[in-house]
């Protein structure tokens, strides 16, 4: 186990203290926390988790967030500006993922995340289909998000799992093709996937959705609110959104990239009927009768003026102006991989990428990073680590740095190639595929944050 977490420095609780902490001293103690964790990403040395970076920024959201904190938004009549709030959330997110140019009737969810939106859409399209299946399946390209496998076990949804080319990153589109059957709902592709930054080919997918009648859902909680500014400027060539022949629902994270606080996604259905699908009503509770149109039951009101904030405040130019930075970064990041033999980015990525190497383990580079304050993503399978840039690494020295940090530490592991890498065990892959012991590590990771309560010094 971890030490518990700030044990010597403040007072721990056990149980309710019986007098309240002053209000000062608690908001002390909270800023301080806060203060000091930001530091870990402020210096743009961290892959992705921190979209926009800019403390004027958050200041901004919890401003608008605390107007509406309090308010419950299953209680409209008495905050009418929820609906407007949702509703003009869910129409800016549709126009810009395309939606108009095909649906007479697209809709949309506000969720509470991307693995939400991704659950509600697995969800709809279960219901959609009940009593014309049996077990529902879908298919997902492998390198789809594990949200889409979670959202299968809480709903008994088979997710069939397509592989993809190692080198391209891209979904084997035969095998996708061959594994649609009479109980399949729905196909999955991402814009772009977390794992490579790489787009899949949601043309061809549409194809398939349209030719065998089953939806296609587009996981764009990471790139939806980015790519369309990508492609207005010229970085993304590859369609991907509602405009799509056969796209039936697209996620897009308004915390990512939306550049909201954390807690809201929006899920776009080309097609209202789906996702009221998934509603739900219970009309004769004798509690009242009851409706909520997503799984969640109260949500803040603050959320949603806060994730409507971002998108009216920053408009078009202002989503187009931070997209061009991280692009630009994203780009000179991989010139900067690639000036290194050693060194190959895996696909064509976007404002994401991921490399490894064929000289050694790419965990050798990762040690080094570590050294030096840098925190990217472990992958595994092959081993390989990624970026996800985001405006921190925009900021004025940091890809200087990452140049000179990353020669440093292609140096390192080639002095170290025949060693075992030590961040390696921890998130990479072991060798030959996995093991029960790398089961282990990964049970031990979640005990360790949830289960600190039993472990709480004397
Ligand atoms: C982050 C992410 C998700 C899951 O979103 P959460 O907000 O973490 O629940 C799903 N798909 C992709 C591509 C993502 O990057």
């Amino acid at each position: 186990m971890v030490p518990f977490p700030y044990a010597d420095e403040y007072p721990i609780n056990r149980a309710l203290p019986e007098e309240g902490a002053l209000r000062s001293d608690v908001l002390a103690e909270l800023e301080d926390l806060a203060r000091r964790e930001d530091r870990t990403w402020e210096t743009g040395q961290c892959s992705g988790t921190m979209y926009c970076g800019d403390h004027d920024h958050y200041d901004f959201l919890n401003q608008a967030f605390s107007y509406f904190s309090h308010v419950n938004t299953l209680q409209r009549d008495m905050c009418p500006s929820a609906t407007k709030f949702e509703a003009e959330i869910i129409a800016m997110t549709l126009d810009l993922l395309g939606a108009d140019s095909r649906s007479a009737t697209p809709a949309g969810l506000v969720t509470s995340g991307g693995s939400a939106s991704i659950a509600h859409a697995v969800l709809a399209y279960r219901e959609a289909a009940a009593g014309s299946v049996g077990r529902a399946n879908m298919i997902k390209p492998e390198t789809a998000h594990p949200a889409f496998d979670k959202a299968g076990h809480l709903f008994g949804v088979e997710m069939r799992v397509a592989p993809v080319d190692p080198a391209t990153a891209q979904v084997d589109l035969d095998w996708v093709r061959d594994h649609v059957d009479a109980n399949t709902v729905a196909l999955v592709g991402s814009a772009c996937n977390y794992g490579y930054g790489t787009i899949d080919p949601i043309t061809e997918l549409g194809e398939i959705a349209l030719d065998r009648g089953v939806g296609l859902h587009v996981d764009g909680c990471l790139g939806g609110f980015i790519l369309p500014f990508g492609r207005e400027l010229g970085y993304v060539d590859a369609p991907f959104d509602l405009s799509v022949p056969g796209v039936t629902s697209m996620s897009a994270d308004t915390h990512k990239y939306g550049y909201a606080l954390k807690g809201t996604s929006v899920l776009c259905f080309a097609d209202r009927a789906l996702r009221n699908s998934q509603y739900f009503y219970q009309p004769d509770w004798s509690g009242g009768k009851y409706c909520s149109p997503g799984m969640d039951g109260s949500r803040s009101g603050g959320l949603l003026a806060a994730t409507w904030a971002a998108m009216v405040h920053l408009g078009r130019s202002g989503y187009r102006d931070y997209a061009r930075h991280i692009f630009e970064t994203a780009a000179a990041m991989q010139r900067a991989v690639l000036e290194h033999d050693q060194l190959r980015i895996i696909g064509s990525p976007s404002f994401l990428f991921s490399f490894t190497s064929d000289d050694f383990d790419i965990y050798h580079v990762n040690d080094f990073l570590r050294t030096r304050g840098w925190r990217l993503n472990g992958q595994q399978y092959p081993n390989a680590l990624h970026m996800a840039v985001t405006r921190p690494q925009t900021q004025p020295g940091v890809l200087e740095r990452w140049r000179a940090d990353l020669a440093d530490a292609v140096d390192y592991a080639v002095a170290h190639a025949d060693d075992p890498a030590q961040s390696g065990a921890i998130y990479g892959g072991v060798a030959g595929g996995p093991t029960s012991e790398s089961d282990d590590i990964i049970r031990f990771f979640m005990a360790d944050m949830m289960d600190q309560q039993q472990s709480i010094p004397d």
